[in-house]
């Protein structure tokens, strides 16, 4: 079987799996006690989290680890939402983001909180002035994704943390940067954004491992009460094991980031070349995306009917992003940028990672040609 479902999770690295095994077996200490088991596991956390803060060129105390990306952004909206016990206020962020913002935004609506929910253009990318249109002087916090996980479309984060601190600097930014890093350029520095979550299992690192990057000074409601770990932002015993394998990732995809984009990009324009070739199926990435996804319609088909059409070919695709593919609705990303709910339901998502090689790119091509001539007799046009 050939694996194509990167953006939902990645297998770790063998450099990770056997630094975490390590850790569980000899390093098995609660970084909170006194004794050398405890300072022993201390040592390990605070060691990841100086090389993770050189790595994305930040200080070491603005960094929190957390149980993955999905409580990094909940972290991050309700953390910034509720500060000073509020209940009320306004928060800008897109129609196409992961169910982690976009349902924590509703539930936050629940509760007395006024969200504006930003549509992008047909191509998948949200404007900047449409996120200016949107500002109040009561906007608490933007929060936008770097890439989006169905379509791989780019947004412009920068561009809108830059002019957002411009003209409010006290509205906060935050950037799910989850599909991003590791594929395209990510300097913290230079955005100027006040929050940003990452997840290790995308990066080749363990899944249930995260971590929010806070910019000093930001304040945030904290949503784990307990006992005080991560300098008050995150009670809870560390994950050291998760903490040790995620660091490792982020180390490798940093070094690895430029070799492989260079081969994604060359991966993915010739897939996209090939879906274009063949007769049914529609192209449906923008012109600016990440190059580890590529999406594409076969109107008149189901998307589940693709995805098993595949699977007998040999090839592991997704229908919509993992945590929306067993829902029944069209993807909600798909319907936003204006793609009818029929197309919508016939998406296929491929994603690409470190580990393909031009066999499997070829063995791919084959498998969606195969596909169609086979599904052709039971297209509905
Ligand atoms: N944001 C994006 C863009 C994602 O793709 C994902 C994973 N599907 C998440 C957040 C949630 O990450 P996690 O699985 O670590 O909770």
């Amino acid at each position: 079987m050939k694996y194509f479902d990167y953006a939902a999770t990645t297998p770790p690295y063998p450099e990770v799996i056997r630094s975490m095994a390590e850790i569980m077996e000899k390093h098995f200490g609660n970084p909170s006690s006194l004794h050398q088991y405890g300072e022993e596991a201390d040592r390990l956390v605070r060691h990841a989290k100086e090389v993770t803060a050189q790595l994305l060129g930040v200080k070491p105390n603005e960094i929190i680890w957390t149980s993955g990306a999905t409580e990094s952004n909940n972290f991050a909206l309700k953390g910034a939402a509720m500060r000073g016990g509020r209940t009320q206020g306004h928060i800008i962020t897109t129609s196409i983001e992961h169910p982690s913002v976009y349902e924590c935004c509703r539930q936050l609506e629940q509760i007395g909180f006024e969200i504006s929910y930003i549509d992008p253009a047909p191509d998948g990318i949200v404007l900047l002035e449409d996120i200016q249109n949107a500002l109040r002087a009561d906007t608490i916090i933007v929060s936008m994704m770097h890439v989006n996980n169905e379509t791989g479309a780019v947004q412009p984060v920068q561009q809108v943390s830059e002019w957002l601190k411009k003209v409010q600097p006290r509205t906060l930014m935050h950037v799910d940067g989850v599909q991003g890093f590791g594929k395209l350029p990510v300097v913290l520095a230079k955005w100027n954004i006040d929050l940003y979550s990452l997840s290790a299992h995308k990066i080749r690192g363990p899944k249930g491992t995260g971590l929010l990057y806070i910019k000093q000074g930001t304040e945030l409601f904290p949503l784990l009460a307990g006992g005080g770990q991560e300098n008050g932002y995150r009670s809870g015993t560390e994950n050291v094991a998760g903490i040790v394998g995620m660091t490792k990732a982020l180390r490798l995809a940093a070094t690895e980031q430029y070799t492989l984009a260079e081969r994604l990009t060359a991966f993915s324009q010739l897939l996209k070349t090939e879906i274009q070739a063949i007769d049914g199926l529609v192209l449906t990435n923008p012109a600016i995306a990440s190059p580890h996804i590529i999406h594409f319609c076969y109107p008149g088909m189901k998307s589940e009917v693709i995805l098993h059409s595949l699977e007998q070919q040999g090839c592991i695709v997704s229908t919509q992003s993992a945590c929306s593919s067993r829902k029944a609705e069209p993807s909600r990303v798909l319907v936003a940028m204006g793609i009818t709910r029929e197309h919508a339901a016939s998406g296929i998502r491929i994603s690409l990672g470190d580990q393909h090689t031009n066999q499997d790119i070829e063995h791919l091509i084959t498998a969606l040609r195969q596909t169609v001539t086979q599904l052709r007799p039971l297209e509905r046009r």
